[in-house]
């Protein structure tokens, strides 16, 4: 269990490590005949990379990916020289010392990238990124004849889909067709193409490296409508009640009195708001839970605070307990508040207390 000593009236981002973990097997099971990297960019999307990245080497993952090359600094000084570290945004003119001085593996995004590789990197192996249709980061796939790889040491050839989370998106065969073209143009090198849900796709889609991101942390909207087993959520953010009130008729919640009571209520406020990556766009469908109940967010959320309706609950809470988000609700949250997962994941801001749990903490 944890060292770290909770502070009451912080709110607590509570990570359970054995899920982690759990759900990084569930990967492995997924996609048997590929190896499995973990992409750990933005501090392991909001959850905390000191303590994620070390529990999934533990694990046996050894090839991570990071966006940025000072990410990929940290990342190599938290688990040693041994693991793979590849870095998503690749490089400009004057960072391949520092991508070879900390043994990082570029991404090569551009054929400018490539030349700077060339004179720079050294001999040092890089992945190439192959834009088969997402028209984000990589060199378009309608350029595959112009490539020089001369002089390279390629180890990874990669691509990334745009609709994966969408599996009858026709977007998602047609990049197929054009990967499998591309990766016969560099024979003998290994291929990566799904991100969570492409993995999800198909044992075609799968080639030798898996690249996951959100799975790992137990979201995947997809699972539902696969009928794949339910992944176990990581992340529970667990907002302290620091004053009760009763409400009555007429009387309203927070900046602009957006909310009015219609009866007597009893309500909670919390130290949960926009500063500590609450979106200020909830919706009528917002909610945290208590005990498992739900508990519904009245008005608008503040930078420190929000209230939130106690008068469904049989069992009122005192001043100290928590009203729980996210965990197995991270997705109808996130929907609820018109965002995906991942941003709910990684606008959780420092000032929440990060908790670790389970084996691995
Ligand atoms: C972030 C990222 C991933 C991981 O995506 P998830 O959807 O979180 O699994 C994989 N590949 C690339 C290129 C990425 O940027």
């Amino acid at each position: 269990m944890t060292m770290v000593r909770p502070i009451p009236s912080l709110p607590q981002l509570h990570v359970d490590l054995d899920a982690l973990l759990e759900n990084f097997r569930w990967f492995e099971r997924q996609a048997p005949n590929s190896a499995i990297s973990c992409a750990l960019k933005a501090n392991a999307y909001g959850l905390g990379i000191k303590k994620v990245a070390p529990a999934l080497q533990a694990a046996g993952c050894d090839i991570f990916f990071v966006a940025h090359i000072c990410e990929g600094e940290e990342l190599r000084e938290i688990l040693g020289k041994n693991p793979i570290i590849y870095v998503l945004h690749g490089l400009l003119t004057h960072e391949a010392e520092t991508l070879l001085n900390h043994d990082l593996r570029p991404v090569l995004n551009t054929h400018q990238q490539m030349d700077v590789w060339r004179k720079q990197g050294k001999g040092q192996p890089a992945a190439l990124h192959i834009d088969t249709g997402i028209n984000r980061l990589g060199i378009a796939f309608d350029e595959l004849e112009t490539i020089n790889s001369s002089d390279l040491n390629l180890c990874l050839i990669m691509s990334h889909l745009a609709c994966a989370a969408e599996p009858a998106h026709p977007l998602n065969a047609q990049q197929l067709q054009r990967f499998t073209k591309v990766i016969q143009h560099f024979p003998g090198i290994a291929a990566s193409f799904c991100n969570s849900a492409g993995t999800l796709l198909g044992s075609e889609y799968q080639f030798d490296l898996a690249r996951i991101g959100i799975g790992l942390f137990g979201t995947l909207a997809l699972e539902a409508e696969l009928g794949t087993p339910t992944m176990t959520p990581v992340a529970r953010l667990l907002a302290p009640i620091v004053q009760l009130k009763t409400l009555h008729k007429g009387q309203q919640v927070g900046y602009g009195a957006t909310f009015e009571a219609d009866r007597t209520m009893q309500v909670a406020v919390l130290a949960y708001g926009y500063a500590d990556g609450l979106p200020r766009t909830i919706g009528p469908d917002t909610k945290g839970w208590f005990k498992g109940a739900s508990v519904p967010l009245l008005g608008r959320v503040s930078m420190d605070l929000i209230v939130v309706d106690l008068s469904q609950l049989d069992q009122q809470p005192q001043v100290g307990e928590h009203i729980e988000f996210m965990g197995h609700d991270l997705e109808p949250f996130a929907d609820s508040c018109g965002a995906e997962p991942y941003e709910i994941l990684t606008s959780i801001s420092p000032r929440v207390q990060r908790i670790y749990q389970g084996e691995a903490a």
